[in-house]
């Protein structure tokens, strides 16, 4: 591992031991704790991940926040049933609009506009009609996914056809890795989701890779700034690497052996010895 990991390590674990009193765990799923694959269905957990994942369920509050299902994270991170104490794992599915426990189980839905998911359905039934070739789908219900991984060529028809049938208000376009989303406004955002994890006081650790992210990153960063215990981890994956996401992050790894590492050396810097 790079020198540099354990210097913005060492200053991380300083700044958490310093305002002692537990830790809690922000995580996003793809690219995060999973490798970015080229059929999204097949991400999984990196097994370094899985270990260290177990361990900080055992201790401390964990809370994922992903674009995915949360029967889909709940099925991925079906391994962490055993080690979870009561209310220390939560999901945050579909940036946040269904919140879930391990099993699945919804605990709480946001409210989407009516008006702007028939815009959705609108969307959805011009792709089903005329789909861009190579392009792959993912129907989420309360959003749209194109995945443009497997066809790079792609990206101008699939941004030309999204230009097309995007309505000028109501529905929005996200960007991902290699990927476009086109959800309600209404829709909530991971910074939404996030906002109701961070307490005032309480250390915690973010780490994310993507555009996704980037409100979460802002606002450790200000929360950050303005004297809360907070450590955002960017986990660079390469040229896909959204340049925002540097500057406001503390500690930079390149893949999932190097944050499992991170990860564990700041749960044992807060654990008690
Ligand atoms: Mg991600």
């Amino acid at each position: 591992m790079p020198a540099e990991v354990y210097a913005e390590l060492a200053s991380a674990t300083a700044e958490l031991v310093r305002a002692g009193g537990g830790v809690s765990f922000i995580l996003d799923f793809d690219g995060t704790i999973a490798p970015i694959v080229s059929v999204p269905s097949q991400a999984r957990a990196h097994p370094s991940m899985a270990l260290v994942l177990k361990r900080i369920a055992s201790h401390a509050r964990l809370s994922i926040i992903s674009g995915r299902s949360v029967g889909f994270l709940a099925e991925q991170l079906a391994f962490l049933r055993e080690e979870d104490g009561p209310g220390h794992v939560e999901l945050y599915g579909q940036y946040g609009l269904i919140r879930a426990d391990l099993l699945g189980n919804v605990l709480a839905t946001a409210h989407l506009d009516e008006e702007q998911l028939a815009m959705l359905d609108e969307v959805r039934r011009q792709w089903l009609e005329a789909p861009v070739d190579g392009i792959l789908f993912e129907d989420k219900g309360a959003s749209l996914a194109f995945h443009y991984r497997n066809a790079p060529e792609m990206r101008e028809p699939l941004l030309n056809w999204i230009d097309m049938v995007l309505p000028n208000h109501g529905l929005s376009a996200l960007v991902g890795k290699m990927v476009f989303e086109i959800a309600p406004e209404s829709a909530p955002s991971k910074r939404a989701a996030a906002l109701g994890i961070l307490e005032s006081g309480v250390p915690c650790v973010f780490a994310g890779d993507d555009y996704g992210d980037l409100e979460v990153f802002k606002t450790m960063h200000e929360q950050r700034l303005a004297g809360e215990p907070r450590v955002a981890i960017l986990v660079q994956g390469g040229f896909e690497t959204p340049p925002e996401l540097l500057g406001l992050s503390e500690v930079h790894v390149r893949d999932q052996d190097e944050l499992a590492f991170v990860l564990d050396q700041l749960l044992r810097a807060v654990l008690p010895s």
